[in-house]
């Protein structure tokens, strides 16, 4: 792409330029499905799987959502090229890129480890991006790990897929005139959640932390748990002004009282599965007992939901329940 090209792709946003573009859907949802679905169960849970196609919306002046890949990509437009939030799957971050029109990457954020977030990595490091994560998100990339729902090792990833900048706690960096802060978001998710938050859009991507659409994934065997994600959404309210544009890898943007809400059933829940936890009880008893039942929300699987959590508040289980014994 000519220079001229590029500047012009700048100035005009991503939206205008890019258009929408169907594309099948070659990746599943690799990273986050992790847990097991009971027999019967199973085919509940695929019909969470997002429609194939890439589409793009202008959410401010500067920044665009780039939906469908299978996920969601945030691109901010500034000063002379432009920052994502993820990169979409390794099979989809070709069409990413292609909607940006020729305009350079310059900085990469992963929010997390998983790879329907993390797949465009080594191509758009090969393009010249850094890739901006936190310290575990790249301990999980660099090293081959077990999944224990699948029975079975991945890979670790290729050193060019490998966050090139990483951080523990929380930064902040300038992109031509955004004002951008990142921070960590411990055990929400996986345990190398992060949030990224464009100041001056006004625009908050929290990753996989909050979840409008798909049942919650609570990542267990990497840290993941329902009481690190209740205090991660406290700190993402505690970010977000009500005009707030709150953006999750999968489904539509939230407001501050969407997010607000759906922090207030995670709380619900956490309070009501470690009481039951912590006298003994199962999945399965949780299920029976309609834990998930009359909360306002319906839920693709439940017990895989509930599976997920059982096995967060067993590896957390000090956190809440005392000693065992
Ligand atoms: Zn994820």
């Amino acid at each position: 792409m000519k220079t001229t090209d590029r500047r012009s792709f700048l100035q005009a946003g991503l939206t205008s330029l890019a258009g929408v573009v169907s594309l099948p859907l070659l990746g599943g949802l690799v990273g986050c499905v992790q847990t097991p679905a009971r027999e019967g169960a199973g085919a509940a849970a695929s019909t969470a799987t997002p429609k194939p196609s890439l589409t793009t919306a202008k959410l401010t002046e500067r920044v665009t959502l780039i939906s469908g890949v299978p996920g969601n990509v945030i691109a901010l437009s500034a000063g002379d090229g432009v920052v994502l939030v993820d990169s979409g799957s390794a099979a989809l971050a070709g069409s990413v890129k292609k909607s940006l029109a020729g305009a350079k990457v310059t900085t990469l954020f992963n929010t997390h480890y998983h790879a329907d977030q993390t797949g465009g990595n080594a191509l758009f490091s090969a393009a010249g991006a850094q890739i901006e994560a936190h310290k575990i998100t790249r301990q999980w990339l660099e090293t081959d790990y077990y999944v224990p729902a699948d029975n079975r090792w991945v890979k670790a990833q290729p050193k060019s897929a490998w966050p090139t900048k990483t951080f523990r706690d929380k930064g902040e960096m300038k992109a031509g005139a955004e004002s951008i802060e990142f921070g960590y978001l411990l055990e929400a998710h996986t345990r190398g959640d992060i949030y990224v938050f464009f100041r001056d859009s006004n625009v908050l991507a929290v990753g996989d932390v909050a979840s409008p659409l798909r049942d919650p994934v609570l990542d267990w065997y990497s840290g993941g748990w329902l009481g690190g994600r209740v205090d991660a959404m406290d700190d993402l309210l505690a970010l977000a002004k009500d005009d707030t544009k709150i953006v999750p890898c999968y489904g539509p943007v939230m407001t501050r009282a969407q997010l607000q809400a759906e922090r207030d059933l995670m709380l619900k829940l956490y309070n009501t599965t470690t009481d039951l936890t912590d006298k003994g009880r199962s999945a399965q008893d949780m299920l029976e007992a309609g834990v998930l039942k009359d909360v306002g929300r319906e839920f693709q699987d439940p017990y895989r939901f509930l599976y997920d959590i059982c096995k967060g508040h067993w590896a957390h289980y000090t956190n809440f329940g005392g000693n065992i014994v």
